[in-house]
Parts: C-alpha cells; structure tokens; sequence
C-alpha cells in the first residue's frame, strides 16, 4: 500500500484561517493526527478521519515526541492518506524535523503544506505592520526556550540586533527574557506587545515596554500568547492603559 503524510498547518487558530489545500486534504484524510494547539473547530472538516490526539505541551520530553513519530508512522502503515496537523505553520518551532526524519526512515512519502504563523495572525490583529516603513527592515522570528537536553542558546544577540523580533513560547519566561535584554544593553522604554490567543474571538493585547515585561509572568493566560518587540509598536503603548489595567 502506498501510503502518504500530509504535515499541514492549521494556521493560528481560526478555523477559516487554514490554506484551501490544507481544508481539502483534510476532508480527503483517513487519518488526522493533531496537536493541542489545533482548534476543535477545524476537525468538523474531517469526519471521516480517525481522529488522533497527539496534544503536547512545551515541556514535552524527548521521549515523548520519539512515541508521536511512531504513531505517525504506524498511522502511515494503517492509513493511505493520513495529515499530521500542526499549528501555525508546520515548519516553524513545531518539532517537524524529527517526524519528517522518523517519516524518511520508514520509507513513507509526504508532503508540506504551509500555514499561518502566530507572528502574522498576532501582527494582524494588532493592525501593526512589522515592517512599518523606516522604523523596521527586518523581523526575526526566535525563541528563547531551550529544550531538554539542547545546548544554550544565544537568543539575544539576534534580538538585540533586529528592528522587530518576535518570541515564540517567551510569554511564561517574561522575567528571564526581561533581564537577558536589559542586562544585553536593550533600552528599558522599549515599546512591546503581547499577544493572546491571535486569530481567537477571545484574542487580547498587551502593549508594554521592556520595564513591564516581568509583570506578565504572572498573568493568568488562558490561551498561547506571543511577544511582539520594537519600535513599531510605540504607538501602542501611547494608546495603553497600564499592562495590569487591561487584563483586569
Ligand atoms: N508552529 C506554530 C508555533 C508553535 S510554538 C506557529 O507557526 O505559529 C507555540 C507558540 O506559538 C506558543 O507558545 C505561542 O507563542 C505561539 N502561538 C501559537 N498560536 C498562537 C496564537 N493563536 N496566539 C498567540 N500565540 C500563538
């Protein structure tokens, strides 16, 4: 039987925020494996598929990620059409690099199918440009979180260096973030902004400069929320009430 995987991206979250090829393959899937970030919503696009939940979260052990390799790849010994669901875009801090490998390993076909990142779904909701015109020539997408097992990281440096960067998982480490930048020569007035559950009839926003940022370590969250850090959000912050004001 010659069996094919699909890696697609969900997108941010918005059921209608997936490509017309993702929606397509997954109406036309025998199998659908999804992560936690993957809104309930989007499996009403598939209910011929045996639905398979492979929910991580960011503290997953290696172990953990080596069992989702297997189920994929026993899914594309059991399944001719099977989708691995992502969300976001598949490529993008999403671990997709060691299913593909598991995927090569076993000889089994596949295919990438791109999705909506949470840096583009947040910048949208926001209505700021991460390029706006002469304050940015650059966005780095980055994270500060290092895995298990995984060297140091110099993440740092490339934020210090860029006009607009963009963490991805940095929201729960805001003081340490906060204190690497500061203690790297960023200027304490920079203008930031959180960003919760993007794309979400529930989304929030937080402007804020680096000074606040350790508060929001604190903050009760109740969806994936992203940091969004430049001068191109220092009209935000003029607009703002103080950070703590707005989430109550
Ligand atoms: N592949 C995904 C990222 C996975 S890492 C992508 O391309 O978007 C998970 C991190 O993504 C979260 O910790 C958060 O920082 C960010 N994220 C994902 N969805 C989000 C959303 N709807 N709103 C805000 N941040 C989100």
């Amino acid at each position: 039987m010659s069996a094919k995987v699909w890696l697609i991206g969900a997108g941010p979250g918005a059921a209608d925020l997936i490509t017309v090829r993702g929606m397509r393959l997954l109406q036309e899937a025998d199998c659908v494996l999804y992560d936690a970030l993957v809104q309930p919503e989007m499996l009403t696009y598939c209910p011929q598929a045996e639905l398979i939940d492979v929910g991580k979260r960011c503290d997953l052990a290696s172990t953990q990620q080596a069992f989702i390799n297997k189920m994929l790849v026993d899914a594309a010994r059991k399944h001719s059409r099977v989708v691995r669901l992502k969300g976001g875009d598949p490529l993008l801090f999403g671990r997709a690099q060691e299913e593909l490998r598991a995927l090569d390993v076993a000889g089994i076909a596949y295919e990438i199918v791109p999705g909506i990142t949470a840096a583009l779904a947040a910048s949208a909701d926001a209505g700021v440009s991460l390029t706006s015109r002469g304050l940015a020539r650059n966005v780095l997408f980055a994270t500060a979180r290092v895995g298990h097992g995984e060297d140091p990281s110099d993440w740092v440096r490339p934020v210090l260096a860029a006009d607009t960067s963009v963490l991805y998982m940095g929201v729960k480490q805001a003081a340490e973030v906060a204190a690497a930048l500061l203690a790297g020569g960023m200027r304490a007035d920079t203008p930031l902004l959180i960003v919760e559950n993007a794309s979400l009839p529930s989304k929030r926003e937080w402007p804020l400069t680096l000074a606040e940022l350790p508060q929001a370590a604190s903050w009760q969250l109740q969806g994936p929320a992203i940091l969004l850090i430049g001068e191109v959000y220092r009209a935000k912050l003029a607009l703002a009430a103080t950070p703590q004001a707005k989430l109550a």
